[in-house]
């Protein structure tokens, strides 16, 4: 079995990476931020901001998150929020979840949860976060930390949510994407790697030289491991 951390700021590209390595070796796929989304959309839907409130509904919800790499599929309570999560309102919001230590506790072990069932179906599961390298999978085969300067982020990210990256769509983008990974930066460490985890930079590389980076470091690890 093997587990495959990925972690990193927004608009690094660590979904569509994670997702095409899981593919490439047949090995299931998981999203941490859809979680802190569906939660986050579940609280901002029932008017809850109140930390031990979060907690509670996080407890009490029925939640479906798709593991396979070729579909992508998020329901709370029986309800698809698959593209509803990806809101402006979500995005701006999700701290109120993922901000809260007990929120988080809840959260992990459900994480954790999944890569154990997934990976042993498997035989492995790629799982991306902020926290995946150090708190949640530390002992993870391979665990990389994926980077890229803040400018050649924010036009990834104002190229997906605006289709192209223009001028007034990467200004849109800026204060977001800054001021997202600053609250982050206060709960999770992603912006240096803690030790023994790799750091891939793809300030400079594009797509498939980042998916065959991490096929190079998942190669190395089957290799040690045999
Ligand atoms: O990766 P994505 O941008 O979808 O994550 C949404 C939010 O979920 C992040 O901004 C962060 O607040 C939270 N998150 C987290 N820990 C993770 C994954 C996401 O706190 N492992």
């Amino acid at each position: 079995m093997t587990v495959i951390a990925i972690d990193g700021p927004s608009g690094v590209g660590k979904s569509s990476v994670s997702r095409e390595v899981a593919r490439r070796n047949g090995f299931g796929y998981l999203d941490t931020g859809a979680m802190y989304r569906a939660m986050a959309w579940l609280c901002l839907q029932r008017g809850v901001s109140d930390p031990g409130d979060v907690v509670e509904q996080i407890r009490g919800v029925d939640f479906e998150i798709s593991t396979d790499p070729e579909h992508e599929s998020v329901e709370v309570d029986g309800i698809d929020v698959t593209s509803d999560i990806r809101s402006e309102n979500v995005s701006t919001n999700v701290q109120i979840v993922s901000s809260v230590p007990d929120a988080r506790e809840e959260l992990i072990e459900m994480q954790r949860d999944i890569i154990s069932r997934v990976s042993a179906d498997k035989g492995g599961i790629v799982v991306e976060g902020r926290d995946i390298t150090t708190v949640v999978a530390p002992d993870a085969d391979v665990r990389i930390l994926m980077t890229a300067r803040e400018d050649v982020r924010i036009a990834r990210r104002a190229g997906e949510i605006h289709g192209e990256a223009t001028e007034e769509s990467v200004e849109a983008t800026r204060a977001q994407v800054a001021d997202r990974d600053r609250k982050d930066s206060a709960t999770t460490s992603f912006l240096t790697a803690a030790e023994g985890v790799h750091t891939l930079d793809t300030t400079h590389i594009d797509f498939d030289e980042s998916v065959a980076a991490v096929m190079g470091l998942v190669e190395e690890a089957d290799g040690g491991n045999k």
